[in-house]
């Protein structure tokens, strides 16, 4: 068997503890290169020695000689990068032949991005990266000859769903939709006005996933969802009018696709991100991933319905982001991480949340973007708009 050697972005994330899990249950066929974390040393140093990485790479440049001793205290090898640059170095190098981009928010654009130059299977679950540039991403992707697999589940169902040809557009392989279905998160049936009272601690428990806690809050204000239908624009060229989302609280059915001739494509699964993990990673083959069957027979409901826009105007405010297009979902992905973080940290009320993003959709002026620094500039300019209208709303 062809052993595969695998480098992660964000390793000591919930995705990243999932891909290791994998990678375990899969040992014959994966190699690990190098790992990269943001600030965790002693956890990166763990899965840098029980993985034998060659490279251990740490965003934050000021803990460089910490993990140099975690590192050593446990008697692994990795030699230690640092910074962007560390980052970006591990996304390309010529030893790693899959990439799993698994940072959280925009931070994972730049090494994502030099996966795509460098031609790697790219294993995206870092939505972010392609909701900003997805233009400019798939682009290069397409120019260097990099394979970019969705990770995300619901985008996953949909490639599973698809068949092999849908690049070349969904209407030539009979497409007519592609429907994202999802859980409505923790607040699902909260009434409008009890929104404005709930924790960070409420956000983040999550009904049936277990995640990190920027995609646990996103999921709740529903925000989420509307990355991901920007998301499966860039992946599936699919044209707005062509994705549609419908509430489907026992997260079995990660998403479906509609055919001319009336026929609905879905992927079903417990819900557990070692299965798109383990489909991207051994496809085209299928491989172990350690999760629970389904058990169909002691499934009492499946039911879905329409999400309502009143009580979570992400989602709409994402939609209105695609259709205009250009710089405007940089603006609303930057305005978002701002106002999620606020949140996380008691400085902002959870119904704020969409109140802020809209106000700095209306402050920024939407431009073209020609390349990945018009994306970057963006970016940061969206973030000064989104700290200042935060402070008049405290
Ligand atoms: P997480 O917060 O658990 O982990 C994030 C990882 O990124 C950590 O390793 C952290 O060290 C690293 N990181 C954070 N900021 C960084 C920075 N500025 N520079 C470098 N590294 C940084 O997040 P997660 O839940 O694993 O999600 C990761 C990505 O996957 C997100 O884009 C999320 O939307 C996507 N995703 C996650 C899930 C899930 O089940 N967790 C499902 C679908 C998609
Ligand atoms: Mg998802």
């Amino acid at each position: 068997m062809n052993v595969q050697n695998v480098s992660i972005l964000g390793a000591t994330g919930s995705i990243g503890d999932n891909t290791l899990d994998v990678i375990a249950r899969n040992a014959d066929r994966f190699r690990v290169i190098a790992l990269t974390a943001r600030r965790n040393v002693d956890k990166l140093a763990d899965q840098c020695a029980r993985f034998d990485a060659r490279f251990a790479v740490i965003a934050d440049p000021g803990l460089a000689g910490r993990l140099q001793a975690a590192l050593a205290d446990r008697k692994a090898r990795a030699e230690v990068l640092t910074g962007v640059d560390g980052l970006e170095e591990a996304a390309g190098m010529a030893d790693t032949d899959i990439v799993m981009a698994a940072i959280v928010g925009a931070a994972g654009l730049r090494p994502t991005f030099r996966a795509a130059q460098c031609g790697k299977k790219i294993l995206l679950a870092n939505k972010e990266s392609l909701v900003i540039a997805g233009e400019v991403f798939t682009a290069e992707a397409r120019r260097a000859g990099a394979r970019v697999l969705p990770v995300d589940s619901e985008h996953n169902a949909i490639f599973q769903s698809l068949p092999p040809a849908f690049a070349d557009g969904l209407e030539a392989v009979g497409v007519e939709r592609v429907i994202l279905t999802a859980s409505g998160g923790p607040f699902l049936d909260l009434p409008r006005s009890a929104l404005s009272g709930v924790t960070p601690e409420q956000a983040c428990k999550h009904p049936n996933w277990a995640m990190g806690r920027k995609i646990s809050v996103d999921s709740a204000t529903l925000m989420n969802k509307g990355l991901e239908v920007i998301e499966a624009r860039w992946l599936f060229n699919a044209r707005p009018e062509q994705i549609e989302v419908l509430i489907h609280p026992q997260s079995i059915v990660h998403s479906m696709v509609t055919y001319r001739d009336g026929s609905i494509l879905a992927q079903l699964g417990t819900p557990d991100m070692r299965t798109p993990i383990a489909h991207a990673l051994g496809w085209p083959e299928r491989i172990e991933a350690g999760v629970d069957r389904l058990n169909l027979a002691q499934m009492s409901e499946l039911s879905f319905h329409e999400p309502d826009l009143e009580r979570f105007p992400c989602l709409g405010l994402a939609f209105a982001a695609m259709r205009r297009g250009d710089s405007a979902p940089v603006t609303l992905n930057a305005a978002n991480e701002i106002a999620v973080e606020r949140f996380l940290g008691g400085r902002l009320r959870f119904d704020r949340i969409p109140h802020l993003v809209g106000e700095v959709l209306d402050r920024v002026s939407v431009t073209a973007l020609g390349g990945l620094d018009d994306v970057l500039e963006q970016d940061s300019l969206a973030r000064r708009v989104t700290e200042e209208q935060a402070v008049k709303l405290q």
